[in-house]
């Protein structure tokens, strides 16, 4: 079966949406294989964003992501990347789609509820950043 990561980002957490969000990712079909609520500390948020490390944004948002406990999840379905990300909509919650998450919850293009996954190979790099024994 095809896997993504899926992290409920600060912002949500401090929001109370864990379980709102939970709901939708099983109401999409997903089997959660794997979940842990975490507090990041800023050297993991670096991390797991290293890809951005060039972007003006990389402190900014790896500040935002060790700022408070997040959800880390292993989703499993067919076509898990694909599907996750358009459940949760554009990178920009301004630009979401009516009735993806990031339209409904995010608040910025920074603090926007959810992160996903964007390929197979991304997807395996990611569970084994967070899940590897
Ligand atoms: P994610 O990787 O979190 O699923 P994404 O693939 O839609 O989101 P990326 O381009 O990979 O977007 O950016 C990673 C994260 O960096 C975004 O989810 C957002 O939190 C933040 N981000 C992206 N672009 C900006 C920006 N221009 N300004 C501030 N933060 C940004
Ligand atoms: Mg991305």
């Amino acid at each position: 079966m095809d896997k993504t990561l899926a992290i409920i980002k600060p912002d949500a957490t401090k929001k109370r949406i864990i379980g709102k969000i939970i709901e939708r990712i099983e109401a999409e079909g997903f089997t959660i294989a794997r979940m842990k609520l975490v507090h990041l500390t800023k050297d993991e948020a670096k991390g797991f964003y290293i890809v951005h490390k060039e972007k003006g944004f990389y402190d900014s948002l790896t500040e935002f992501m060790s700022s408070g406990p997040v959800v880390i999840m292993v989703l499993e379905a067919e076509n898990a990347v694909r599907l996750w990300r358009d459940a949760m909509g554009a990178t920009d919650p301004a630009l979401a789609k009516p009735g993806t998450i990031r339209h409904a919850h995010g608040f910025s293009i920074e603090r926007n509820a959810t992160h996903g996954s964007d390929a197979r190979e991304t997807a395996e790099w990611e569970i084994d950043y967070f899940f590897k024994k």
